[in-house]
């Protein structure tokens, strides 16, 4: 069996769910486990539940993936007397690393709720909220031509010039320049009291906003002007492909009642099965998902036009303003049921490293009892 490291395993994961992408608030990463130790089998679940960590045990697993943090709030202790350092020190002596993917598995493209969106038949999905791309200026800078190779170099080494996959990039067109040095100017070019034309580059390049000190650093120092002439503008925000939530289409439009059912065949069901808002006759084609707990995405899934809304959680309240503000049709398929998709992509993601991994498949949805309605 080839020997892969649990660092070669997280960082598979971070490639494929930017920690940078995880809200504020939570907790995300390796929680316990030794980087530098060899991983011979691994487990995903959506929450470390004692069931999680003795089939972990049993199975000789060396890392433990989960979806929600086991540890989130302050912790003070993982002593073996409270629940969840009990588990810690299960985890640690059966040699198992621990290691979560939560907000950041949102956000992230393919994350959760593509993992939904894919098993309901729901195509060209767009996220819900859109995080923005991150702030970039566009810097625009005239140069005396024969000195263009060198500010670009320099403005490049100060971090501009970078988009997406692409280095080094600059648009630059050449043009004249004029100018008149006053008394007490030092010119590189032309002499006090007279005008000046020079046949000058115009220089373009994006950086993010973050840069701007050191590109302007160092477009002073590779410019040989005295006062170069410069802008920097800062460019509109627009939005990127990754977020919470998704919204797509169905390939065929079907009613609320029809879609219900859908969802039922393909989700696996909480005991109390799923639950629906909205005209059982209304017309779907347009769908928004979120997996979890996506009470906060109602407002994004109206505006983006969905005809229904499926996530976990949902709140009474919410759902009834909602549908009397003509909103969405709801269905509220459970936390678990929405997010438990996600483990088995995320499983072939490690696998693809030459790590067997596998499925925890069992429920751990806190919900396991209900009671049919009667009547
Ligand atoms: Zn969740």
């Amino acid at each position: 069996m080839k020997s892969v490291t649990l660092a070669s395993i997280i960082a598979r994961l971070e490639t494929a769910f930017p920690p940078t992408l995880a809200q504020e608030w939570d907790s995300v990463g390796l929680v316990c486990g030794d980087p530098a130790e060899t991983v011979e089998r691994v487990l995903v679940c959506v929450d470390v539940t004692a069931e999680v960590v003795d089939e972990a045990a049993s199975s000789g697993c060396g890392l433990v993936v989960a979806h929600h943090p086991l540890l989130l709030r302050g912790v003070d202790t993982v002593a073996a007397s409270t629940p969840k350092g009990a588990l810690v020190h299960r985890l640690i002596r059966a040699g198992c690393a621990l290691y979560t993917a939560h907000t950041n598995a949102d956000s992230a493209r393919p994350g959760v709720s593509d993992a939904l969106a894919d098993l309901l038949g729901v195509i060209d999905t767009v996220p819900l909220e859109p995080v923005p791309t991150g702030p970039l200026d566009k810097w625009v800078v005239m140069v005396p031509v024969d000195d263009a190779p060198a500010l670009r170099a320099g403005l490049f080494g100060a971090g501009a010039g970078e988009i997406g996959d692409y280095r080094h990039c600059a648009w630059t067109v050449v043009g004249t320049g004029q100018f008149e040095p006053l008394p007490g100017a030092r010119p590189a070019i032309g002499a006090v009291g007279g005008v000046s034309q020079v046949e000058e580059a115009r220089v373009e390049v994006v950086a993010p906003r973050s840069a701007r000190a050191a590109v302007h650093a160092a477009l002073r120092q590779t410019h040989p002007y005295e006062e170069p002439a410069f802008d920097v503008l800062e460019l509109a925000a627009l939005p990127s492909g990754i977020g919470l939530g998704r919204v797509g289409e169905l390939v065929e439009e079907t009613t609320l009642a029809g879609f219900v059912a859908v969802v039922g065949r393909r989700l696996r069901m909480a005991p109390w099965g799923i639950r629906a808002a909205g005209d059982p006759d209304r017309r779907i084609r347009r769908v928004a998902v979120c997996g979890g707990a996506g009470d906060s995405l109602i407002g994004a899934a109206a505006r983006a036009g969905a005809d229904v809304y499926l996530t976990g959680d949902l709140r009474h309240h919410v759902v009834d303003e909602s549908l009397r503000a003509g909103g969405p049709a709801f269905i509220d398929a459970g936390h678990w049921a929405t997010e438990f998709p996600w483990c088995a992509p995320t499983a072939e993601l490690i696998a693809g490293l030459g790590v067997p991994a596998t499925v925890f498949e069992q429920p751990t949805d806190p919900f396991g009892l209900s009671a049919a309605p009667h009547g």
